[in-house]
């Protein structure tokens, strides 16, 4: 195996003055770049176009996505289509539906100039019968999710008897995704003279086991090493306590005003929450998974797409194949299970040459996790705290004066209007007026920071950000109260639970705010809690089957709430820092500068 590998950066800077015509492609398929706005190759393309021209061997490619990939394979599969067909020469495998049908809309643009370059899509969760007739009409390249592809080859409504070419990419994505079993058989029904061509973000064993498998000494080349994340994007973590998770992803949010973001969360539960959440108070979010259906997350992919939203929220699966370029800044709400999905998440961002930002919460526990990232993307992560009040109000009223200096007034519209409006300030000074227009757009904000606290974990708080307070609190052991009702919690800390965690499953679930909640026991197979009497059948109904980190957490009141548990831990109560309990007072009116409602 020939191993040609190369840093990103250092390829950029060798090849600068690199063009397509430079690359050996047809005058009408450099046309057709040229027409799309791409100017020079990007470095993969720069290394696999020259060699998937001219040579018949097979080729692996390890590039993120983002890199300019599609065009790595798109064009010269297209450059080598010079005849029409009547059945396919170049098949192209992808792991999702919306990769599918942005890799056929990138290779119809390379097609522009060549009438022979036919392309059609086939993905599950379309009509198959149209599919199939558009296949028999004759086309030269199909793109296809592996799942529909082995329906179609099982019909015989597809011949791959011809195909000269098999791209498949993101080829970890689909063993992620337990393709595996497809991928042999569409393989079995190609030709074994055909070549291989193999992208992949990341080099797993088992996407090793395919290069040997279906592959003869294919060239390598990777840009970055392997399995390396993208040096364009900076990976920052925040410590917080489990509970003030979701107050220190709106300060994130605030503090980005112009963000255009995924935010990654682990399960779908916790996804539609969230983006309900931040919904509700006024931000710019939907959200992506699996409980969807296909019209629901095609509407959402296009609000994200076309700029309609700020904010996805998504589980792992759901964003798959999400190639929206300029996202600026990838979120992780939660780290993901797998951490070697990490790399999928934050290469969501700076693609394309550009620059991203990935952002992690951990909580005080979770820190050994960077540790075993920094290890596969071969980067390191900032240490950074989450922004304070004052920094997110002084950000937030910067690019509320920006927005209003960059709003164009449409003098005609408006011109009746002002008389009267003139006549209504009268008596004010300028800076009055300024005053109290700045106020009306921004005392909502305001208000909801102004007794907003520090929500960084200290390295004091390590192990302690609920034990801390279980210490504090064993002055209440064994205090009774008539008022309150205990319930039993299937779940404890050999799953994870803590009271941070219990607390936010339980407000979560019932809106219910969270000193309302009582004394809070985690046992290790087990927990208890006390709460409100009034709220029994409210916790039952609501809390009873939540997800808490993909286990059902069952809740049953006790019979004797003296009898529950041995208040190993101390009662909650108290006050509480953070922004959890001043959720809802504010930005309901979508007023927020930078991340009001767009829809
Ligand atoms: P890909 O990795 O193929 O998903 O490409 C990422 C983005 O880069 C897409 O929006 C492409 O249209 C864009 N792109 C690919 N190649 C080039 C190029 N040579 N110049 C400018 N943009 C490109």
């Amino acid at each position: 195996m020939i191993l040609l590998r190369m840093s990103y950066l250092c390829t950029q800077i060798l090849n600068k003055s690199m063009t397509f015509n430079d690359l050996g492609l047809r005058s009408q398929v450099v046309k057709a770049v040229t027409d799309m706005g791409f100017e020079q190759p990007t470095p993969i393309q720069q290394e696999a176009i020259p060699h998937l021209l001219k040579s018949k061997s097979d080729f692996v490619g390890l590039a993120q996505t983002g890199t300019g990939k599609t065009a790595a394979f798109g064009l010269p599969l297209v450059n080598r289509i010079t005849e029409s067909r009547k059945y396919p020469t170049g098949l192209i495998i992808c792991p999702t539906r919306e990769l599918c049908l942005q890799i056929a809309k990138d290779v119809q643009n390379y097609s522009k100039y060549e009438k022979a370059s036919t392309v059609e899509a086939v993905y599950g969760g379309a009509d198959i019968q149209r599919q199939i007739k558009n296949i028999k009409r004759g086309v030269s390249i199909i793109v296809a999710t592996p799942g529909r592809l082995v329906d179609l080859i099982k019909r015989k409504a597809i011949q791959l008897n011809e195909v000269e070419v098999v791209v498949l990419d993101e080829a970890d994505e689909m063993l992620n995704m337990g393709f595996k079993e497809d991928l042999d058989f569409i393989l079995s029904a190609t030709p074994e003279e055909k070549s291989t061509w193999l992208f992949s973000a990341t080099m797993p064993k088992e996407v090793a086991r395919i290069g040997k498998t279906y592959m003869t000494d294919p060239l390598e080349v990777s840009i970055g090493n392997k399995n390396e994340g993208n040096a364009n994007i900076d990976h920052i973590y925040f410590s917080v306590k489990e509970r003030d998770r979701y107050a220190a992803l709106k300060r994130l949010i605030d503090f980005n005003p112009k963000i255009f973001g995924l935010v990654f969360c682990r399960t779908r539960r916790e996804t539609q929450q969230v983006a309900e959440k931040l919904g509700k108070e006024g931000y710019s979010a939907e959200a992506l998974h699996g409980d969807l259906s296909q019209a629901q997350r095609d509407r959402v992919m296009n609000l994200f797409r076309n700029r309609s939203i700020q904010l996805l929220v998504a589980t792992d699966v759901a964003a798959r194949g999400i190639d929206v370029d300029d996202i600026t800044h990838v979120i992780n709400y939660n780290l993901p299970d797998e951490v070697e999905n990490y790399t999928h998440r934050s290469g969501r961002t700076a693609r394309a040459g550009n620059t991203g930002e990935s952002l992690v919460l951990i909580n005080t526990r979770e820190k050994y996790k960077i540790n075993q990232i920094e290890k596969i993307i071969g980067q390191k992560f900032t240490a950074a705290e989450i922004p304070g009040p004052e920094a997110i109000c002084a950000v937030q009223l910067e690019s509320m004066i920006d927005k209003v200096k960059a709003t164009k007034v449409n003098e005609e519209e408006i011109a009746p209007f002002i008389p009267h409006i003139l006549a209504d300030l009268e008596g004010l000074s300028k800076e009055e007026v300024i005053k109290k227009f700045v106020s009306a757009e921004f005392n909502r904000f305001l208000d909801y920071y102004k007794k907003a606290g520090d929500l960084n974990a200290k390295a004091s708080d390590r192990g302690g950000d609920d034990r801390g307070r279980d210490r504090g609190r064993r002055r209440d052991r064994g205090r009774t109260d008539e008022n309150k009702q205990r319930f039993f919690v299937s779940l404890g800390e050999k799953d994870g639970l803590n009271p941070g965690g219990l607390l936010r499953v339980i407000c979560d679930a019932t809106g219910l705010k969270s000193d309302t909640i009582g004394r809070i026991d985690i046992m290790p197979a087990f927990s208890f809690f006390d709460a409100d009497k009034a709220d029994t059948d409210k916790i039952l109904a609501q809390v009873h089957g939540a997800d808490f980190e993909g286990k059902s957490m069952n809740i049953e009141k006790t019979a004797d709430k003296s009898k529950g548990g041995r208040s190993r831990g101390g009662s909650r109560g108290g006050s509480r820092s953070g922004g959890d309990r001043r959720s809802g007072g504010r930005g309901r009116s979508g007023s927020r500068s930078g991340s009001s409602r767009r829809r």
